[in-house]
């Protein structure tokens, strides 16, 4: 079990575009295992590479159900809406009110390179298309509407 440094909100390295993932290799297997340790660590429900300072389009999500891997993940319709509470590892503490899809369908590859699709609601929902957001250098602060507020033991992604 590795542990990394998980990144805050207003480093460089979370405003930046991640690469795409090409083939598998030892080292990128390492990082996956250790952003799943990290996340399960923080009691997150989602982390993407950036937010371990790694530009790579890599996302781990678990909402309870099991880990889930998304390489070079990329939603292919979403529907519906749902405002909730919102989270983010890389603002400790903190929570915001953002509206997402309340459906989504997206694909992605697992960490064989297997691409798969996944159908997604709600909490499930919300955490890919945050997770996804980072990829491309967004947070959700961006999206919040109202205030940010103190949340203590929260869920975050
Ligand atoms: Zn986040």
């Amino acid at each position: 079990m590795a542990l990394r440094t998980i990144r805050l909100l207003g480093d460089p390295v979370l405003g930046k575009v991640c690469r795409e993932v090409k083939e598998m290799t030892p080292k990128t297997k390492i990082l996956i295992e250790d952003m799943l340790d990290t996340m399960y660590d923080a009691c997150g429900v989602g982390l993407a590479a950036p937010q371990v300072g790694v530009l790579r389009r890599i996302v781990t999500i678990d909402i309870g159900d099991g880990p889930i891997v998304m390489i070079n993940p990329r939603i292919l319709s979403s529907d519906g809406e749902q405002t909730d509470g919102e989270g983010c590892l890389s603002l400790p503490g903190k929570a915001g009110k953002v509206t997402r899809p309340n459906h989504v369908i997206a694909r992605a590859f697992d960490e064989d390179m297997q691409e798969y699709e996944i159908e997604a609601t709600e909490l499930l929902a919300r955490a890919i298309c945050h997770e996804i957001d980072h990829l491309e250098g967004h947070m959700y602060t961006e999206l919040v509407e109202g205030d940010i507020y103190d949340v203590e033991g929260g869920e975050e992604e």
